[in-house]
């Protein structure tokens, strides 16, 4: 989870590019507020299969539900860019992000 000024409810990805453009400088301001004083917390409460704590993320947890979750949901597609259904990861959704919605910081700090 990638606190930004919009929130957390995103997906990121890697974009490569001769565009020249300027680099904004990393946030110093802590957004989480769990992190900033100890309260919230809401998005280990929304975790469904004890990934998500306080002390921290075990992927390997949060992974087999993403693996189940793609079994189960192959009517919108693979979560890989194999849309063809051979993908050998999945054929379905690997998608959760309980943690993530309706959150204080899912969509603005
Ligand atoms: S829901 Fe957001 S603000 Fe609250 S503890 Fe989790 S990451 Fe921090
Ligand atoms: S995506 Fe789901 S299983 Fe993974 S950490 Fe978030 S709530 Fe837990």
């Amino acid at each position: 989870m990638l606190i930004t000024k919009v929130g957390c409810c995103g997906r990121y990805n890697t974009i490569v590019t001769n565009l020249d453009v300027k680099a904004d400088s990393p946030l110093k301001e802590e957004l989480c507020l769990y992190k900033k004083n100890g309260s919230c917390g809401i998005c280990v409460k929304h975790c469904p299969s004890g990934a998500l704590t306080l002390d921290g993320y075990d992927r390997h947890k949060c992974y087999i539900v993403l693996r189940k979750n793609g079994e189960l949901y192959t009517e919108f597609g693979s979560s890989y860019t194999d849309e063809s259904g051979d993908d050998p990861n999945s054929v379905g959704s690997e998608v959760c992000g309980k943690c993530v919605v309706n959150t204080p910081c899912t969509f603005f700090i």
